[in-house]
């Protein structure tokens, strides 16, 4: 995946104490907010995009959730990045009927 589009700048903007933040929200939620299963070992932003860091902002969830969050919302930015503006639906072919 060449797209590093929220990756570029987040760990400078990341705050001072982050490290501290990250390690009490794995404390708080140590069990992965999205599968409810597997053991939390990273933050999740739970807006993507923000720079918000606060506690309700973030939930500890597990890597392969996480991975598929940010997949997910990757994908998403790009669709609404190439939208030409609205959606039309495919019209039918007028040999086809
Ligand atoms: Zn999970």
């Amino acid at each position: 995946m060449p797209s590093n589009w929220h990756t570029s700048t987040r760990k400078s903007r990341l705050p001072k104490d982050w490290e501290r933040r990250r390690k009490e929200v794995l404390q708080l939620q140590p069990i992965c907010m999205i599968c409810g299963v597997r053991e939390s070992t990273t933050v999740d932003h739970i807006i993507p995009m923000t720079d918000r860091h606060e506690p309700e902002d973030l939930q500890g969830v597990c890597e392969p959730c996480h991975r598929q969050k940010t997949a997910q919302e990757a994908a998403a930015f790009r669709a609404a990045a190439q939208k030409p503006g609205r959606k039309r639906p495919p019209e039918a072919h007028p040999g086809l009927r």
